[in-house]
C-alpha cells in the first residue's frame, strides 16, 4: 500500500463535471489499495475573480483581508470534490489549511510554511477515507488565515507529501508534463521525461508557471520527487528529480518568460556610500521581493539604479520609491510595466561555452533591444519590451536546438 498525495490545478477541477471526473480518477488509485491525500486549488479563474472583487472594493486591500477572501476558493473546490466521492458510494473528508495545521509565518499573500501537523490527515486515512485538503492556504501564530502566493496549491501539495513521507507526490495538470518552453506559446516544445531540482527551481522562477518555485524548493530539500503530469490522459509526465550526470551534455535544456514584472529607475541617484541600502531598506521591509538590480556607473557623482519587482508590488514599490527619491534629493523614478523577461535555462552551462553569445545574436537578428542582464551559473536572462515575448521565446527555443523536429515534419 502507498501514500499518495496528488494535486489537481484550477484548470483540472474547473467545473462539475472535471470534479466529478478527478474524483473516479482518484476512486481508481484508492480502490487498488492505496492512500490518498488530494489537494486542490480553486477552480479555474475563481482566485482571479475574488481579487478583482478585492480591487473593486480598493486598489490596495487589506492584506489580512485579502487571504481571508482569496482563500474560499480552495474552500469550495475541496467541498464539492468531497461530496462527488461520497455520492460515488466512497468516504471523503475534506479539510482546510487551519484544520490540518498548516503552520505559517505572518506574511500576508505569500506567507512560508514552516510545519505541518499531520495527524488529523492520519486518522482519516486510517478510517479508509480519502483526505482533501484546500491548497495555497495556512494558519499563522496569531490564529490568523494566511495564503502562499500565486500558484501556491503545488507548494501545499510537496510539503505534505514531504511531511507525510509519502511514496510519490503528483502534480496533476493541463499539460503533459514540464516542457522545454511554455507549449502553449511555442508549439515546438518538448515534454522532458526527466528534469533536476536545479533546473526546475530555474524554470520556475523565471517564469515556468507549471511548478511554483516554493514547491521545487521543499522537493529539493527533503528529497521529494515529483511527477508532474496530465489530468486528462494517463501519459507519462516529468520526473523532478536530483541531477543526474546526464542532464550536463546539454548546454540549454529550456527557455522560460514572465510577464508578471515591472521596471523601476531612479535617475541621478547621489552616489554616495549607503545609498543603495537606504533605497532597497523600505522595500524589502514591505516583504517586496525584488529581482534584477542593475546601477551605472556614476557620472558627475549621480548614477542611475533600475530594478525590477513583481507586478502586484509595482504600485507600492514606486510609492515607497518615490517617497525614499525626494529625500535623498534623486531626480525622479520612472516606472514600465510593459516589459518581459526572457532566460534560457541548463545545468550545461556550467561546461559549454559561447552561450551567452548565442542568446544575444539571436535577438539581435529579430530587433529585439536588451535593456538588462542578469546571469547565474545556469541561467541567462534578458530583459525586453513585452510585445516581443512571444517571438524571443521561440528563437532561441530553435536557436539552442530545442525545436520537436517530430513537429516540424507534420
Ligand atoms: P495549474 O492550474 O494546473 O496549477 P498552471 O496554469 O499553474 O496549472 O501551470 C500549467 C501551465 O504552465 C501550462 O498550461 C503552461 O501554459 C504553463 N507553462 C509555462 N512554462 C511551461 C513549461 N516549461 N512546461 C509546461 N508548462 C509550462
Ligand atoms: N488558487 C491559487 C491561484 O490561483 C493557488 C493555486 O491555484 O495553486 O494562484
Ligand atoms: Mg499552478
Amino acid at each position: 500500500m502507498a501514500l499518495i498525495v496528488q494535486k489537481y490545478g484550477g484548470t483540472s477541477v474547473g467545473s462539475i463535471e472535471k470534479i466529478r471526473a478527478v474524483a473516479e480518477r482518484v476512486i481508481e488509485t484508492s480502490i487498488q489499495g492505496n492512500q490518498m491525500v488530494i489537494v486542490l486549488s480553486a477552480m479555474a479563474g475563481q482566485t482571479d475573480g475574488l481579487i478583482k472583487l478585492a480591487n473593486d472594493i480598493t486598489e490596495d486591500p487589506d492584506s489580512r483581508e485579502l487571504d481571508v477572501l482569496v482563500s474560499t476558493g480552495e474552500q469550495i473546490s475541496v467541498a464539492l470534490f468531497a461530496m462527488a466521492v461520497k455520492t460515488m458510494g466512497y468516504d471523503a473528508r475534506s479539510l482546510l489549511g487551519f484544520q490540518v495545521a498548516i503552520h505559517t509565518d505572518h506574511l500576508f499573500g505569500k506567507a512560508r510554511i514552516h510545519d505541518i501537523e499531520t495527524d488529523r490527515i492520519i486518522r482519516n486515512l486510517d478510517q479508509g477515507r480519502i483526505v482533501t485538503v484546500a491548497g495555497f492556504q495556512g494558519l499563522d501564530d496569531h490564529g490568523d488565515i494566511t495564503t502562499l502566493g500565486r500558484g501556491g496549491s503545488d507548494t501545499t501539495a510537496v510539503a505534505l507529501a514531504a511531511a507525510l513521507k509519502a511514496d510519490v507526490c503528483e502534480i496533476f495538470t493541463d499539460v503533459n508534463g514540464v516542457y522545454t518552453t511554455d507549449p502553449n506559446i511555442c508549439p515546438r516544445a518538448k515534454k522532458m521525461d526527466f528534469i533536476s531540482y536545479e533546473e526546475m527551481l530555474e524554470m520556475a522562477s523565471l517564469g515556468a508557471k507549471v511548478l511554483e518555485i516554493r514547491s521545487v524548493e521543499f522537493a529539493k530539500k527533503f528529497d521529494v520527487p515529483i511527477h508532474v503530469r496530465s489530468t486528462f490522459t494517463n501519459e507519462r509526465g516529468t520526473m523532478v528529480v536530483a541531477e543526474t550526470k546526464d542532464m550536463e551534455k546539454v548546454a540549454v535544456s529550456g527557455v522560460a518568460y514572465n510577464k508578471n514584472e515591472a521596471r523601476v529607475t531612479i535617475r541621478k541617484v547621489p552616489d554616495q556610500p549607503g545609498i543603495a541600502s537606504r533605497i532597497f531598506d523600505p522595500v524589502f521591509r514591505a516583504g517586496i521581493v525584488v529581482d534584477m538590480i542593475v546601477q551605472n556607473t556614476s557620472q558627475d557623482g549621480l548614477t542611475d539604479l533600475t530594478f525590477t519587482v513583481l507586478k502586484t508590488d509595482f504600485y507600492k514599490t514606486m510609492k515607497l520609491v518615490s517617497d525614499i527619491a525626494a529625500e535623498i534629493g534623486a531626480e525622479r523614478v520612472l516606472g514600465d510595466e510593459d516589459i518581459a523577461k526572457v532566460s534560457i535555462i541548463g545545468v550545461g552551462m556550467r561546461t559549454h561555452a559561447g552561450v551567452a553569445k548565442t542568446m544575444f545574436a539571436t535577438l539581435a537578428k529579430e530587433n529585439i533591444n536588451i535593456m538588462m542582464i542578469s546571469t547565474s551559473e545556469i541561467k541567462i536572462s534578458c530583459l525586453i519590451e513585452e510585445k516581443y515575448t512571444e517571438l524571443a521565446v521561440r528563437v532561441l527555443h530553435k536557436a539552442f536546438g530545442l525545436d520537436d523536429e517530430k513537429e516540424k515534419a507534420s
